[in-house]
């Protein structure tokens, strides 16, 4: 059995002193058969990754540099994250696509960054609301995949995480439904056979709006590996909930 993924995104939340009481009650109360990490903004790596030190929660990045060191101001490089003893890098979230116009092309880039630094990416995709109104949901889906295939070989794609996250349930409060979330993981799988030795190998996770009463239903599906959780993983007893869930 694959054991489910649940990572919290922090996105640019969080303090010094938050992060240590929301870590405080997190730890000690994780459940046990199951993945997690957190992934806090860049200047919190140092602090976060000390305080994880030793637990079973693994550390995670939000984004990653397509460079690798040199003169690059304002970016993080893989090395450095790496550094930090970061496990998991998130690309491609929506709201990278959506406000700094990151490109299928370089998401593809980053995942392969990710991967040739040693370790993970966990690549979003999904469907704007307008998309999905006028239904090229799996069109633009499929953008989106093949743009990895191009770049990373079947190998590497077999390492990679996606999320399913719908940009319409992000921070909305109106998450999908299970039958549309298992339709487009369905999807996912199906292309994943097409590109990789071992689909049911490959881990996909749900995010948009995901709650405590609501994990349980979406991580029960048969194609859900586990979840990514923005807003909810703010609060340490809705993010346990949804661990508990998995
Ligand atoms: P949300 O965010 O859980 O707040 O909807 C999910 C995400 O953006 O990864």
């Amino acid at each position: 059995m694959k054991r489910k993924l649940v990572v919290g995104n922090w996105k640019m939340n969080g303090d010094r002193a938050r992060n240590s009481a929301l870590l405080d009650q997190l730890l000690g109360a994780m459940p046990a058969g199951m993945d997690c990490a957190v992934c806090p903004p860049f200047p919190y790596l140092s602090q976060v990754g000390e305080i994880l030190r030793g637990s079973d929660v693994a550390l995670g990045a939000q984004d990653v540099s397509e460079f690798a060191d040199g003169a690059y101001t304002g970016d993080v490089s893989i090395t450095m994250l790496g550094d930090f003893g970061v496990r998991f890098v998130i690309v491609g979230h929506s709201e990278r696509r959506a406000l700094h116009g990151e490109s299928d092309v370089l998401i593809a880039r980053k995942a392969d960054v990710v991967l040739e630094g040693g370790l993970v990416p966990i690549v979003c995709i999904g469907e704007t609301l307008a998309e999905r109104e006028s239904g090229v949901t799996e069109q633009v889906l499929h953008r989106q995949l093949d743009a990895l295939a191009v770049t990373l070989s079947p190998e590497a794609l077999q390492r990679i995480v996606l999320a399913y996250e719908p940009v319409w349930a992000i921070g909305t409060g109106r998450a999908a439904t299970v039958e549309q979330v298992q339709a487009v993981l369905r999807f996912v799988r199906r292309w994943l056979g097409r590109h990789v030795s071992a689909p049911e190998r490959s881990q996909v996770l749900y995010g948009g709006s995901v709650k405590p009463e609501t994990a349980g239903g979406l991580f029960g599906l048969p194609d859900a590996d586990g979840g990514l959780i923005g807003g909810a993983s703010l609060d340490a007893q809705s993010f346990l909930e949804i661990c508990r869930a998995a």
